[in-house]
């Protein structure tokens, strides 16, 4: 698999997860899903203002395509991420991911099938993505 394939296919697993964290949410509290959802599409919108568009892959570059699209729309940024702009896409990420555990530790079967799709998701940009990525900046970028 080429690496924009792998690119997608992981943010597929990671959109996949989010997507059983809010079933998790709705079988138990049928309005909070849409509201989850609502906050997630926020706070990946968040990563994709504050980090994509640092990027010199932002365009047709991205390596998982969509964020590098919707960075494109966007005003360009130049230089180093800063301390705060990491701190901003960490707290956001955690966020995704933290909210729906609530609900998914009461739905074991659920909460297997996200920590397993967002795992796969992670590792597959880590060991996949990361390696050959043309962002100098990020701070997930191997040291050379
Ligand atoms: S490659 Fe660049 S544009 Fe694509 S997701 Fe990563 S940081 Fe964003």
């Amino acid at each position: 698999m080429n690496t924009v394939a792998v690119g997608t296919f992981s943010l597929t697993l990671l959109t996949g997860a989010v997507i059983v964290g809010a079933v998790a949410i709705a079988l138990a509290a049928p309005l909070y899903a849409p509201a989850y959802l609502a906050a997630a599409a926020l706070l990946v919108g968040t990563v994709i203002a504050v980090f994509c568009t640092k990027c010199p892959l932002r365009g047709k570059g991205c390596l998982h395509v969509l964020p590098g699209r919707l960075a494109a729309l966007l005003p360009a940024r130049q230089g180093k991420y800063t301390a705060v702009e990491i701190a901003i896409v960490v707290v956001a990420l955690l966020l995704i991911a933290a909210v729906p555990q609530y609900w998914l530790f009461s739905q074991v079967p659920l909460l297997a099938l996200f920590w397993v799709l967002a795992g796969t998701g992670a590792v597959l940009i880590l060991r996949r993505v990361c390696l050959v990525c043309g962002n100098r900046c990020c701070p997930l970028r191997p040291k050379e």
